[in-house]
């Protein structure tokens, strides 16, 4: 079935050994698009029994899998990669309906997911080993690696696709199979994924999906022996209870989890890059990514020019349907994070926020200066298009302010200054750091948090480790 055909079928089910499996003596879960309000598909839900069937179907085909030479895997890995692009529409229109992006956003995350079936298609062919030095002639001393086993794949619903590409790229590369659960808001996305992989020609059992009840689902994952890895994005709070319940079966653990990245623009920043570059940091996918910037700190000579010119650029966005190729900012704002904007913007102005700009509805972009410690803005993440913006006087006084989070992940800073982009580089306490760079996430670099936002990295030359074991052999002669 080709994967238009597949994203017109009316019902969906999880993915297991190679076959979609509805049970039709089962009600279906009615799937409402967020876009039309309406019923859109209908789900089979999988229970323990069905998610431990995928969990043995990954674990049968690991030894195929793992035995398949590594620039063969980089070769299907390919495939898949092209033919994400290839499919790039019905992925983006497939996405807007689930969850509300933009579909020329949906496009973007297509090419972005691909890069990473790419970048780890060429490292499956660089899994190198080590030769160890001994101390006696007597013996040869070695070091390989193995696929570290079946990885749990946990994903959240605000890049349906490219979180799981992100970990399911790396893993396949690494020689490891696959149970992946999505989010059970964004499971249509994951379904043509499988698609992809059948037409790519992976072998079945290697990637499976199971779509459902996300405690149930979660349980049997982390029960499972079998299961030697588990790789999630998603909240810090979900992260901690998978962090705590995979200590009996000592699973390995990548946690990609939240952020409340500081923007930071100082004196000498080229304002045109430093507004832009705020532009793309906060307002990209509704200001629902892990390392949106959430406050921007603006040097006090520079903070008229900035306001003026964010301001009129924010203006210029194009809101609207996620269906309507021109739209920049959707009209559909994920409810958790309609409730955030609205709770962190009242608590704000309830304590000396000022309003820049506002509108009508939470989805609009929204402006706030006058930003302290004492709100929760300052610290919590709004994961929706409200930003906080404060006045520093000295560079010390706005590393202080932006070092003073619980999170990690991403920051940004704006700067002509070679000296500051140093001191950012070493001061800034965050995991990604983007300098007059308001999107540096990109296959070949790594992507990951310090602090609460967790640990592991995702992409770049470190992140296939993540799924491999060592093992050292000594050889005497
Ligand atoms: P979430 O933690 O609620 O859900 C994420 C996934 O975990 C979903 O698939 C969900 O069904 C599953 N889940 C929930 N409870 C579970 C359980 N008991 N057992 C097993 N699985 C369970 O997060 P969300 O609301 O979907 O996503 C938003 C969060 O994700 C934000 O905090 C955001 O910062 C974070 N995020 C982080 C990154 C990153 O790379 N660091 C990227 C994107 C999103």
């Amino acid at each position: 079935m080709s994967l238009g055909a597949l994203y017109q079928q009316q019902q969906f089910g999880s993915y297991i050994d190679g076959a979609f499996l509805i049970h039709k003596s089962q009600p279906l879960l009615s799937l409402v698009s967020p876009v039309t309000q309406k019923p859109w598909k209908e789900l089979s839900l999988a229970s323990t029994a069905l998610t431990n069937q995928a969990i043995q179907a990954a674990h049968t085909a690991l030894p195929i899998w793992k035995s398949v030479p590594a620039p063969q895997r980089g070769k299907i890995l390919r495939q898949i990669g092209n033919l994400l692009i290839e499919n790039k529409t019905i992925f983006a229109e497939c996405m807007a309906m689930e969850m509300g992006k933009p579909i020329q956003e949906g496009a973007k995350e297509i090419d972005y997911s691909a890069g990473y079936f790419f970048w780890f298609a060429g490292e499956a062919e660089r899994l190198y080993g080590k030769i160890v030095p001994a101390s006696i002639p007597e013996k040869q001393l070695m070091v390989i690696h193995e696929p570290v086993g079946v990885c749990g794949i946990i994903t959240p619903w605000n890049f349906p696709l490219a979180m799981g590409a992100r970990k399911i790229s790396a893993a396949l590369a690494a020689g490891c199979t696959i149970v992946a659960k999505p989010s059970p808001e964004c499971p249509i996305t994951m379904c043509l994924f499988a698609q992809v992989c059948q037409e790519a020609l992976l072998p079945k059992g290697v990637f499976n999906m199971v779509m459902g009840p996300e405690k149930e689902i979660g349980q049997a994952i982390l029960s499972a022996p079998e299961v030697r890895k588990i790789s999630f994005t998603g909240s810090c709070d979900v992260g901690r209870y998978l962090y705590k319940e995979s200590a009996p079966t000592l699973k390995k653990l990548t946690l990609e989890l939240g952020g409340q990245a500081p923007l930071i623009v100082f004196d000498d920043a080229d304002l045109n890059k430093a507004i832009s570059g705020t532009l793309t940091a906060k307002f990209r996918n509704n200001g629902q990514t892990c390392i949106a910037a959430n406050r921007a700190l603006i040097q006090k000579s520079i903070y008229p020019a900035y306001i003026a010119g964010l301001k009129a650029a924010v203006e210029k966005l194009v809101v609207g349907s996620p269906l309507e190729a021109k739209t920049e900012i959707s009209n559909i704002l994920h409810p958790l994070s309609t409730a955030r904007v609205k709770e962190h913007v009242r608590d704000a102005i309830n304590k000396g926020a000022e309003v820049i700009l506002q509108g009508k509805k939470p989805y609009h972009p929204t402006l706030l200066t006058h930003i302290t410690q004492k709100m929760r803005i300052f610290h919590e993440e709004t994961f929706g298009p409200v930003l906080g913006i404060t006045v520093f006087d000295s560079d010390e006084e706005g590393f202080a302010l932006a070092n003073d989070c619980e999170y990690g992940l991403a920051a940004y800073a704006f700067t002509s200054n070679l000296k500051r982009s140093r001191d950012c580089m070493q001061r800034l306490e965050y995991g990604i750091i983007g300098i007059n760079d308001g999107l540096p996430s990109t296959p070949q670099a790594s992507f990951g948090g310090l602090k609460n936002s967790g640990f592991g990295r995702e992409g770049g030359p470190s992140a296939i480790q993540e799924y491999l074991v060592e093992k050292y052999i000594s050889i005497a002669f």
